[in-house]
Parts: structure tokens; C-alpha cells; sequence
């Protein structure tokens, strides 16, 4: 499906097989010389033949395209970074770089550490051998154009500046059609879902990271965002108050869980709302085990980064208790 977002600006729909995201919104700002495709899907047969289908109506060539891509994330870079060729530039961040297509080792070692937050090693393992990101990810390196907050680009008639918003990955970068003041905005903020907001290496809080670009994207006062994923969003600043309000709810749930004593990011897990669907916490598939975890963990991150957590290292495991008990 192609629909026209603004003059000369189209929306590619590359349906996600078997992903509960179930499609990532591509876009292509059209210009004689060069257009720009912002985001594409997992570098999967599936995703490639309809990008390419749907590429071709616009009237590009894959390889006559450059690529903006805002977050290191498999349903947005995989494709992007495989079909990038003849110098055709791929446009990305610097903090999501070493995280483009790990090693082996990465994922291993990430493993271990849900293991130390109480993840079962089989449930880690297996949900680090069938995650996406390491199934869909590119297959090679490429040398990426790397942009900061506040570069530009000038395609289609349209200023498309950079605005950094960390959070949902170390270095998330959204791009704004000045102009129209409309955001393309990856996976900060989505309509439908909450972008998930987990661990990362090298970040000590990264659900405040997330809020504070909440903040920042809310100065924009934007028009539009067009999103990564399902519906596009109109009215921003509520969307931005719901996504805050959602984050503060998770958050009271993470204390009242601890009000039974110190505890492991997975033990406190099956104590949150979840989007998802299960009669016990067990039947849950190990891959959603681990994005909930993950998400446990941030939000944990963020009490202790306020004081109202402690977390201590016991015998190889992370522990958890609220600072008043
Ligand atoms: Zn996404």
C-alpha cells in the first residue's frame, strides 16, 4: 500500500510476518536526484519483496535511493543496510552504531545478564537465539553516514533536520520536515502500542533518557507524526501525556510490587500489565518474557536513578527492594 502523507512524500506499508508489530511504515521523500527512503523492515524475503514492489511504483530503484534510519532496530535498519549499494548512503547515529549487527558474543553475554535479573537460562538462551534483531538484522557491515542533532538534509523541495530523542535505543534519531513542522519519528512515539523501553549497556537510566525526549519532542508542538509502526498521530502532545502516564502507572506497579520484599527483575515481570495475552506467566513465549524483563529493568533503573530503589549484587544476582524498607 502507498498513501501520500504530504506533497511528494509517500508511506510504504512492508507487512511484518508473525510480528505482533505487524508492519513497519517506510517512507520516501521523492526527488529528482536523489530520494530519500526513511526506515525500511527486516532484512527478510518477505519484507525485501514487497519493499521492492512498492519502491518500484514510486518510481525508485534501490539503489538509486539514499536511506535515513532512525533506530538500530531490525524492522527498520535490516533491509536498509542490505540493499544499500553503488554509494547509495545510509544515513545513521552514532550511539546505535556498534549495536548495527553485533557479534555472536553480544548476544550470548546479554543472555547472561537476564540470567543475573532472574531470567531462566533456557528462556534467555532460547529467546537470544530466536530474536528478531539477530535473525533480521543486516548480514554485513556498511559504512553509514553517521548525523547528529541538528544536521539537514535537503530532499524533495523539504529541510529534514535531525532530532536526537535516546531512549528507545542509545541514540534514536527522529527527522522533522521543517517546513510542515511534521516529525518522521521512528519507534519514539507510536499511536497504537508503547515503544518499548528496556537495558542497555553503557546507559544507567534509560526510561529518564526516554522522558526527557518525550519533553523534547513535546516543545516541537509538531502537526503530525508519522510513526514506525501502525497508525500516524495527530495530536501529539496528548499522545506524548498518555505515553508519560503510561510510564508513571508501570512505574507505581514496579513499587507496589516490591512492597513484598526484595526481589529480581523477572520475579517482579508477571506483576506488571502487559499487552499480551496469557492465562499464567509461564505459557509466555520466552521472547516477550525478555522484552518484559528488559522493560522491568528500565523502569527499575529509573527508581533507583530517583532514590526510591536500591539494588544490590547478590551471588551473581541482581536484586531489587525499595529504599524505605
Ligand atoms: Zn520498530
Amino acid at each position: 500500500m502507498i498513501e501520500e502523507m504530504l506533497p511528494g512524500i509517500v508511506r510504504l506499508e512492508i507487512p511484518l510476518p508473525r510480528s505482533p508489530l505487524k508492519a513497519t511504515n517506510s517512507y520516501v521523500v521523492l526527488d529528482p536526484e536523489r530520494p530519500l527512503v526513511i526506515d525500511t523492515a527486516f532484512n527478510r524475503t518477505e519484507c525485501r519483496e514487497s519493499f521492492l514492489l512498492l519502491l518500484r511504483e514510486t518510481g525508485c530503484t534501490p539503489d538509486g535511493v539514499d536511506y535515513f534510519v532512525t533506530h538500530l532496530h531490525a524492522d527498520h535498519l535490516g533491509l536498509a543496510a542490505s540493499l544499500a549499494r553503488n554509494g547509495a548512503r545510509v544515513y545513521f547515529n552514532e550511539p546505535d552504531l556498534p549495536l548495527a549487527r553485533p557479534a555472536n558474543s553480544y548476544w550470548e553475554w546479554m543472555g547472561r545478564l537476564y540470567e543475573q535479573h532472574g531470567l531462566p537460562l533456557s528462556d534467555a538462551r532460547e529467546a537470544m537465539a530466536r530474536h528478531p534483531g539477530r535473525i533480521y538484522g543486516p548480514e554485513a557491515d556498511y559504512p553509514y553516514t553517521i548525523m547528529h542533532d541538528g544536521d539537514v538534509l535537503h530532499r524533495g523541495g523539504y529541510t529534514l533536520r535531525c532530532v536526537q530523542t535516546v531512549g528507545h535505543t542509545p541514540g534514536h534519531m527522529c527527522l522533522l520536515v521543517v517546513e510542515d513542522n511534521v516529525l518522521f519519528c521512528g519507534d519514539h512515539i507510536l499511536g497504537d502500542i508503547t515503544p518499548n523501553i528496556t537495558m542497555w549497556t553503557g546507559m544507567t537510566n534509560p526510561l529518564g533518557c526516554y522522558l526527557e525526549s518525550l519533553d523534547r519532542v513535546a516543545a516541537l508542538q509538531l502537526s503530525r507524526a508519522l510513526t514506525g509502526h501502525r497508525s500516524m498521530i495527530d495530536d501529539c502532545a496528548s499522545r506524548i501525556a498518555e505515553l508519560r502516564e503510561h510510564h508513571a502507572n508501570r512505574l507505581e506497579e514496579v513499587i507496589t510490587s516490591l512492597k513484598d520484599g526484595e526481589k529480581d527483575a523477572a520475579a517482579v515481570t508477571p506483576d506488571i500489565s502487559w499487552d499480551l495475552k496469557y492465562d499464567c506467566w509461564d505459557e509466555v513465549h520466552p521472547v516477550q518474557k525478555l522484552f518484559a524483563t528488559g522493560e522491568t529493568i528500565a523502569h527499575l533503573q529509573y527508581l533507583e536513578a530517583h532514590s526510591a530503589v536500591r539494588s544490590r549484587n547478590h551471588r551473581g544476582r541482581m536484586l531489587y527492594r525499595l529504599s524505605a524498607a
